[in-house]
């Protein structure tokens, strides 16, 4: 049996513009942070002096402070430090920029600047996009309501992995939360890899863009405070392609390219002139996700969309289904050889095909979207869902579904939207 190992308190006293960077290496690790004296920011959210802030397995967190200040960190096994050099003058820039942009965009009424973050992974664009946010939120005199928007469907922040989605953010994310969720605007990809299905993703991007762009000319303070977009970090060949579809669809002004040069100079050259194209650097705290990482982070997402967070716990329903009651379907129908494909059908057809699927032992454990669209008349593919299922039994005999959903109320009348995404529910 292991002996739990007093770790004394350390202290740590940081100049104006240093970072204090640590990460929770170990499950059941829990590291406790509070703000001593002065100010600092957790990626652009401010501490409150005295709180205690808890941070769980997985988390790579980086204190900042624009003044100095000092910290105390408790429970902390590996190693913490202090960084002197960090980017975050080049990240104020930016908001300062984004920021005359916006009083342009309500004095002339017309729309905010539309920014989107591109980089390869792990160069912390989501973190950048959490910082511009963050820094935008604060500016409460001026109401800044800008629109996050979430491209990756690997990790599907706004939702689950398999998703691509949009919040309006209203106030800064609590420390280690995401984007308070109110009314997200999410799309069933249903793969975390958006290589599997290109016609599908570019098709959703168009109508995101749209819809997105409508809210905003409904309302005038979310149009002024336009859109900080965050993309996949898939930059080359067929994904450079989608940075420049994402691009067009969303009318782009701002890009603020990370950490390449290369990817920087390519959109020099092929964007419009009016779009403005900045090279920043990354922070060297930025830390890479192994695939394991990767993976284990996907799963912790599905189930913190079930059970919550230890900051706030939910309690998850289960309900059984008659095959026979629920209508599943697949977007996107197996690929059929040129020779076989109907005259008047296009392969892209066939990527955004609504296929029935019949519920059966291959729909364990993968997560449902259940979609506001009732009927095949409707536009399926093209149209937002209100949230997901899980299977977590699959009963041939009786003919029976077992789902866990995070609502108790009767499951809807809908169309259910089968993904890729799996998940073991270690609960049930
Ligand atoms: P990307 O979106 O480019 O894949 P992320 O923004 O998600 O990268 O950053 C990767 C990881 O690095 C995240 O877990 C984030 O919390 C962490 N991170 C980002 N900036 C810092 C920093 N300055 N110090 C320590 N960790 C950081």
């Amino acid at each position: 049996e292991s002996v739990e190992v007093q770790i004394e308190d350390q202290e740590f006293t940081l100049e104006s513009d240093n970072e204090l960077r640590f990460e929770v290496e170990n499950k059941n690790e829990t590291v406790v942070l509070e703000l001593k004296t002065g100010l600092a920011e957790i990626f652009g959210t401010e501490l409150v002096k005295g709180k205690s802030y808890t941070f769980y397995f997985g988390a790579k967190i980086a204190v900042f402070t624009w003044q100095g200040c000092t910290l105390k960190l408790r429970g902390k096994k590996g190693i913490s430090y202090i960084s002197k050099e960090t980017p975050m003058m080049f990240y104020l820039n930016c908001h300062a920029s984004l920021e005359q942009l916006r009083v342009k965009s309500e004095k002339e009424n017309i729309r905010g600047p539309v920014t989107m973050v591109v980089g390869p992974t792990d160069v912390g664009k989501s973190t950048l996009c959490r910082i511009l946010l963050n820094y935008s939120a604060r500016m409460n005199a001026l109401g800044r309501r800008p629109i996050y928007v979430d491209l990756d469907p690997g990790q599907g922040q706004i939702s689950i992995p398999g998703t691509v989605g949009a919040v309006m953010v209203e106030r800064p994310a609590e420390i280690g939360e995401c984007f308070s969720q109110a009314a997200p605007l999410v799309y069933h990809f249903g793969h975390t890899n958006m290589s599997i299905n290109t016609t599908l993703y570019n098709t959703l991007i168009s109508r995101m863009a749209e819809v997105i762009h409508q809210r905003m000319d409904e309302n005038p303070r979310i149009n002024c405070s336009g859109i900080i977009i965050n993309t996949c970090g898939w930059v080359k060949g067929k994904g450079y392609q989608h940075l420049t579809h994402i691009a067009l669809a969303f009318e782009v002004d701002v890009i603020l390219v990370l950490d390449q040069e290369r990817l920087y100079n390519e959109l020099v050259r092929d964007m419009p002139g009016f779009v403005k194209v900045v090279l920043l650097p990354k922070s060297g705290g930025v830390v890479e996700r192994s695939n394991k990482f990767r993976s284990e982070s996907r799963e912790a997402s599905i189930r913190e969309y079930f059970y919550g967070s230890p900051r706030n716990v939910l309690h998850p329903h289960t309900c059984e289904v008659r095959f026979s009651d629920i209508k599943v379907y697949r977007i996107g129908a197996p690929p059929i050889p040129n020779t076989l494909m109907p005259l008047d059908m296009q392969k892209t057809d066939l990527e955004t095909k609504l296929e029935p699927v019949t519920p059966g032992l291959n729909m364990m454990h993968h997560m449902l979207a259940l979609s506001f669209s009732t009927s095949v008349e409707e536009d399926v593919v093209r149209t937002s869902v209100a949230g997901f299922v899980c299977v977590t039994n699959v009963d041939i005999s009786r003919q029976m579904l077992t789902l866990l959903s995070p609502q108790p109320k009767p499951l809807p009348e809908t169309i259910y939207l089968l993904s890729d995404v799996q998940f073991m529910d270690s609960n049930s």
